[in-house]
């Protein structure tokens, strides 16, 4: 890319199913976008396997190639598709500045935020070594592979309780470890895990290491407290430490709120800053699904499509 500053009227950053589906609309409706995919092309589903809860898909499908499907769709109505990361912006001014990795500049007319979350990790090499083969950050995704079976979820905040209490409606047993002698989790989370029977906490628990070659066959804990080591036989292992938003390049610019996910009005994809529009996991720490993200990208795109339209550009 050349050093002279390219003019776009639509830049959407990132492609998970809310980029692309911004993607889909804004090229539709002429916006000629430009995407910037980001070092994790497709976003958090091409970590995922199998996809059996997005519509349309009536057999599933595997993340990865639903991830292609939607970029095809965007390609398909020519939208300016760049392997490449956006790393610094500038939004003091119009038309909104940014630049890519690279150092090539864009004036953008409109941008739309897409920039997804990334789940937290122990960090185990063990962890990453299981990744998809039984060790999985999300239960409503990964849960149902594991119906009838023993697992164990790690952590203690209300995303631990939410997957615990949910897991435990399909699983045998669940085994939430929490690493402290209390959880984070808020009061009436924690009151639904200790009410549901099939959910054994253990207190100052740490993960050791997740046992299995092919597959998670167990997970060694150790007892902070007793130094006891025990090892738990489990199929699943749930990392629920907590999700970080990709949204590093905004702080100091764009209204966040304490866990630095971006903020929207409510109803509507619009930020703080005029003509800066937000979807996907950036802005939502509760729903967190493809499908939800893919919605607020349509809705990103025709947010920005109306501001464009209303300011001339279009
Ligand atoms: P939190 O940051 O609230 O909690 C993370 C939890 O993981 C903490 O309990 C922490 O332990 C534990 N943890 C962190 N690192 C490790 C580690 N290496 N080993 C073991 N445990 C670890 O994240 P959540 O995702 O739970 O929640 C994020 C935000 O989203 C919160 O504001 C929450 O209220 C909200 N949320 C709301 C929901 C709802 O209302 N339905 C559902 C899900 C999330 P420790 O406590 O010891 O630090």
């Amino acid at each position: 890319m050349s050093n002279t500053p390219e003019h776009v009227h639509c830049l959407i950053i990132g492609s998970g199913p809310a980029g692309y589906t911004a993607a889909i609309y804004a090229a539709r409706a002429n916006m000629k976008p430009v995407l910037y995919t980001g070092k994790e092309p497709g976003g958090q589903l091409t970590i995922t396997n199998e996809v059996e809860n997005y519509p349309g898909y009536p057999e599933g499908v595997l993340g990865p190639q639903m991830m292609e499907d939607f970029k095809n769709q965007a390609l398909r109505f020519e939208t300016d598709i760049r392997y490449e990361l956006i790393s610094k912006v500038d939004f003091s001014s119009f038309p909104r500045k940014v630049w890519s990795e690279t150092g090539h500049e864009i004036h953008a007319d409109a941008v739309i935020i897409a920039t997804g979350a990334s789940a937290k990790w122990l960090g185990l090499e063990s962890e990453q070594k299981l990744m998809n083969k039984g060790v999985s950050a999300c239960a409503v995704c990964d849960g149902f592979f594991f119906r009838g079976q023993e697992v164990a979820v790690v952590g203690a905040g209300d995303t631990a309780a939410e997957e615990a209490t949910y897991l435990a409606k399909l699983c045998t047993k669940v085994h939430l470890l929490v690493r402290r002698d209390q959880m984070r989790a808020s009061k009436i989370m924690q009151e639904r895990v200790m009410n549901t029977p099939n959910i054994q906490i253990h207190w100052n628990t740490v993960t050791e290491e997740i046992l299995g070659e092919e597959g998670v066959t167990g997970v060694r804990v150790k007892n902070v407290q007793t130094g006891a080591v025990t090892e738990i036989p489990v199929t699943g292992f749930f990392v629920a430490i907590g999700h970080k938003p990709n949204t590093e390049i905004f702080e100091g610019i764009i209204d966040m709120d304490d866990n630095k996910y971006i903020k929207t009005v409510p109803g509507r994809t619009y930020t703080n800053v005029e003509g800066v529009f937000a979807c996907g996991d950036a802005q939502d720490n509760y729903y967190r699904q493809a499908v939800t993200a893919a919605g607020t990208g349509c809705m990103a795109a025709l947010d920005a499509e109306r501001y464009l339209a209303a300011k001339g550009k279009i």
